[in-house]
């Protein structure tokens, strides 16, 4: 396989002294040991619910949040370990899309400095062929060269999306992260922003790291699909066996919860034997075993023990469960 992203063992703890005088500092254990590989040109989707961390692995792999432990590569380049100028050139090669296009563009600035500025910020070419660069940008987005002018408010939600994409792609980035980027936006736009998402890979052979808690999205949009529940992927697989055939008692839970015409109806069938209950445990007080075991209806004496290993159990197909 030829992989673009590789991420060894991740972990993003945030530490915290406590604010009530005399009791013991506690650790959110927000990424807990993540392993990922990420194929070139290819769309890798990280889904769970609020707090399971996936948006704060997609974040550290671009070192937008600082890394406990773990290693995160590029190519060969080792990411995690690089600072200062070498960092900041190799921010180049990836770039973000943020979910809320209404709170990530700077409302005083117009959309054409919007796109232009990581041209500038990067040295992009030669300064004057720049006005052409940001033209050629708007066009690749669907936006009219005249609407440089405009300021953010002007545009419409779905519009303010294309324009975020202008901006990440403008440094000719090999990986975006995308962090529930048509999350803000109406059903029929979502469509057309994916669809977009789509033509650019295709043109520009994109490597996408897509966060989602929309499992319809994610099943549109990805090749291959990370559960995470509570800081650990418990299951992993392309996007045909984690819709036709989920193994992780949680994946099934998410998947009954997706109306069937979206997630497809076997998936959906099968999955209807379990319902998610209660919210997940704190992940300052982890539980000793499964991290899922105080909502699962299948966990057994031995799930409160011992923790499942993530464990190969097809082709490229991952599940972490004791019954699996
Ligand atoms: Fe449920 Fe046990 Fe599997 Fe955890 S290991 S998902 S508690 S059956």
């Amino acid at each position: 396989r030829d992989l673009l992203l590789r991420i060894e063992d991740l972990k993003v703890h945030f530490g915290g002294k406590s604010w009530i005088p005399g009791k013991a500092s506690k650790t959110v254990h927000a990424v807990d040991g993540v392993s990922l590989e990420v194929e070139r040109g290819k769309t890798f989707g990280i889904v769970g619910e609020s707090g399971s961390g996936k948006t704060t692995t997609a974040l550290a792999s671009v070192r937008l949040v600082p890394i406990t432990a773990g290693r995160v590569f590029l190519d060969d380049t080792e990411i995690s370990a690089l600072t200062g100028e070498a960092l900041r050139l190799a921010r180049k090669r990836f770039q973000i899309v943020f979910q809320d296009p209404f709170s990530s563009l700077n409302p005083r600035v117009r959309a054409g400095q919007i796109v232009r500025e990581p041209l500038d910020l990067m040295e992009i070419g030669a300064e004057a062929d720049r006005d052409g660069l940001v033209q050629e940008l708007f066009a690749q987005v669907g936006l009219r060269p005249e609407q440089q002018a405009l300021f953010p408010h002007q545009f419409s939600g779905g519009q303010r999306q294309r324009i975020g994409l202008a901006r990440a792609i403008a440094t000719r980035p090999e990986l975006v992260v995308c962090d529930e980027p048509v999350s803000a936006l109406d059903v029929a736009i979502q469509a057309q922003i994916l669809n977009l998402m789509r033509r650019l890979q295709e043109e520009l052979g994109l490597t996408y790291l897509f966060i989602s808690h929309d499992l319809g999205v994610v099943q549109y949009i990805c090749d291959e699909i990370a559960v995470m529940y509570l800081g650990q992927i418990v299951e992993q697989a392309d996007r045909v066996s984690l819709f036709v055939r989920p193994r992780h008692p949680y994946t099934k839970a998410l998947l009954s919860a997706v109306p069937s015409a979206r997630a497809g109806k076997r998936a959906a069938n099968r999955a209807n034997r379990i319902r998610l209950e209660g919210d997940p445990p704190s992940p300052i007080d982890l539980p000793k075993g499964c991290r899922f075991a105080g909502r699962c209806p299948l966990a057994e004496a031995r799930c409160h023990e011992t923790p499942p290993e993530l464990r190969l159990i097809g082709k490229g197909h991952k599940v972490a469960c004791h019954l699996v």
